[in-house]
């Protein structure tokens, strides 16, 4: 399926018809110097001088026909992604434009005004152009809507946090969560197995710790001005430099905009412009403004990747991407050295003979004996849109309403081993089975089990039969404050990596050594359901829930499918609390995650020969 995908920046549009599956451009084109003098339009060899002052929506009312006209015969254009750089807590995936999502997007432009307006006029000038297809906007801060609240929030007084939305919300999503998959393929993994750490080190730059396919931390926030050091942005400062600026530097709200976003990070520490390419020479030639700029620049980034390895316990695999990480073995040098104590062991003439590039999109430039993988991957954006814009659209027809969802509230719970459940409650003792679950062959136990964590306790958790193979405790974010731990959200089974807690029976008490979780809402359903719905078993998916107090929607819905299952979907208390859900709630498939066309596909590359196959 062709997609014609638009990226509309500051001063410049980018514009590809690009096959949703193989990435393979159609055509491409570009326009440059918008709102300057002598802007260009540039396409396939061809070039033309736009007025001075053209704006975007003119450039691509001129330009978009220009390359429509130059297609072949056989490429038909079936949507249009826009790239939009903020979504706000409205947007956390991509969505079908109409009017209604058009004034939404220009609700949230105060979060990113130099970006979301410039957006918003090439969906306009798009729609005008192409009104018969379907217009789907995708967001870069989409990917980090799974943020953990304690990643998101600032230590601010909340009121003024919520006042004047004041949260975390990070960027450069689509290029995070796109390497993130095809590392997961070339390491022939499912990225929901793998803890990633990627960094987009390009003119912007952050990092993502990518925790079993989701974004649960990156160094960019309310804007894209937190975290590393990038081409003019400074990144991290203390805050309080801003406050002496304005006390004592005569600095106000343009002057301090100015200095932190145009004329600090490596523009700034070098003197010598934005392009690591310069500095890097410059360096070598002695300069010590360059010198520092780059030690500055890869500092800040070994100290995110130690970071992010102790937020997730752990790393699988490092990926380096965009202009610097994918071009720059040096910068990847400084930043990989001395990551031993991560199991991260750089192979230096991999390292330095590495090209990515469309042939070869991902290299292992780790030892083979490297635990941690240190990969460098192209990154293809427009590639990534394109890929949600089909799924989207192939999904519009496909779900709908017509099967309802059973929403079930699931109360915190324990799965039990046999030798846990003899430990607790007497040798060769069988658990008695109470009353039976709405998922066939699972029932609730008569006994029950004291939860004792470093915090407090809670008396009487109910435990669920049968016996398992795995010991697991599922409590909600409350149960987990309350008891002081924290634990990660999971799918039921997935208890790597997660913390122990004691219980305590009639007999005994055991000490876990892992397996509290707070569940992953999932819906369960049959491979028929999956086939109706379109989706497969591990998507996740977003469910309308009517039948409360309010409908609203659940994003980030796991699915499990089983033949063994029956169609309902699990949510916890606290969810359930917050939704204030009667017992008749309903839930309807809205959309699944766009990522998950890419995770169907099956093209993987082969480590060893870094073929694709
Ligand atoms: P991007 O924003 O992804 O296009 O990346 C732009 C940045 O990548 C600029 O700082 C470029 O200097 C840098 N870059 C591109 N090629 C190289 C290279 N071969 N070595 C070092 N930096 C590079």
């Amino acid at each position: 399926m062709h997609i014609l995908v638009i990226n509309c920046g500051s001063s410049s549009i980018k514009a590809d018809v690009i096959d949703h599956y193989s990435g393979h451009r159609a055509a491409s084109m570009d326009v440059e110097r918008l709102g300057s003098t002598n802007p260009l339009f540039r396409f396939n060899g061809h070039r033309e001088e736009l007025e001075d002052g053209t704006d975007h929506g003119e450039a691509l009312a001129i330009a978009l026909p220009k390359l429509l006209d130059y297609l072949p015969d056989d490429v038909t254009i079936r949507g249009v992604g826009h790239r939009v750089v903020h979504g706000g807590d409205r947007f956390t995936r991509p969505v079908r434009i109409t009017e209604e999502v058009e004034q939404a997007i220009e609700a949230v432009s105060d979060l990113a005004p130099l970006h979301n307006p410039i957006n918003l006029a090439g969906i306009r000038a798009a729609r005008k152009v192409l009104p018969d297809v379907g217009h789907v906007a995708v967001f870069d801060t989409a990917f980090h809507a799974t943020l953990p609240t304690r990643a998101r929030a600032y230590a601010l007084p909340q009121e003024l946090a919520d006042q004047a939305d004041l949260r975390r919300y990070g960027f450069h999503g689509i290029s995070h969560g796109y390497v993130a998959q095809r590392a997961a393929e070339f390491l022939r993994a499912d990225l929901r197995d793998l803890r990633l750490i990627t960094c987009h080190l390009g003119n912007g730059a952050s990092v993502c710790a990518v925790e079993y396919g989701r974004s649960i931390e990156t160094s960019m926030g309310l804007t894209p001005l937190e975290g590393l050091v990038m081409g003019t942005r400074s990144g991290d400062v203390d805050p309080g430099i801003l406050i002496h600026l304005m006390r004592n530097h005569d600095y106000d709200v343009d002057s301090l905009d100015r200095l932190l976003n145009q004329d600090s990070g490596l523009a700034g520490l070098s003197g010598r412009g934005n392009d690591m390419r310069d500095i890097l020479e410059q360096a070598a030639q002695g300069d010590d403004r360059c010198r520092l700029a780059i030690q500055v620049f890869s500092h800040r980034l070994r100290k995110y990747i130690g970071a992010y390895a102790a937020v997730m316990g752990g790393v699988d695999a490092v990926v380096f991407t965009a202009g610097i990480g994918e071009n720059s073995a040096i910068i990847r040098h400084r930043v990989a050295q001395r990551l031993d104590f991560l199991g991260a062991h750089l192979d230096e003439d991999k390292n330095r003979d590495t090209q990515v590039d469309d042939d070869q999109p991902v290299a292992m430039i780790s030892t083979p004996t490297s635990r941690t993988h240190l990969l460098a991957v192209r990154t293809d954006e427009s590639h990534a849109i394109a890929a949600d814009v089909s799924q989207l659209l192939l999904e519009h027809d496909q779900l709908s309403g017509e099967r309802p969802i059973p929403v079930a509230v699931s109360a915190r719970h324990a799965h039990l081993r046999q030798e846990t459940v003899e430990a607790l409650f007497g040798e060769g003792y069988e658990l008695t089975p109470r009353n039976d679950l709405s998922q066939p062959g699972q029932w609730a136990a008569e006994e029950t089990v004291r939860v004792i964590g470093p915090r407090n306790e809670i008396a009487s958790v109910r435990i669920l039969g049968p016996t398992r193979a795995i010991d697991q405790l599922e409590i909600s974010r409350t149960d987990e404050f309350h008891l002081g731990i924290d634990a990660p959200v999971r799918a039921s089974g997935d208890v790597d990596n997660t913390p122990g807690i004691i219980l305590e029976g009639p007999e005994g008490r055991v000490e876990l050594e892992k397996g509290v979780i707070c569940a992953w809402r999932h819906i369960h359903m049959t491979p028929d359901d999956a086939a109706h719905f379109g989706v497969d078993d591990r998507d996740v998916v977003e469910v309308a829930i009517s039948g409360g107090e309010r409908d609203l929607v659940f994003g980030d819905v796991l699915v499990r499918v089983s033949p063994n299952f029956k169609l309902e979907m699990h949510i916890d208390t606290d969810e359930a609390n917050a939704a204030n859900l009667g017992r008749d709630a309903r839930g309807t498939l809205v959309c699944t995650e766009g990522m998950a066309s890419l995770r169907r596909r099956k093209t993987t590359y082969d480590p060893i020969t870094q073929a694709a196959q």
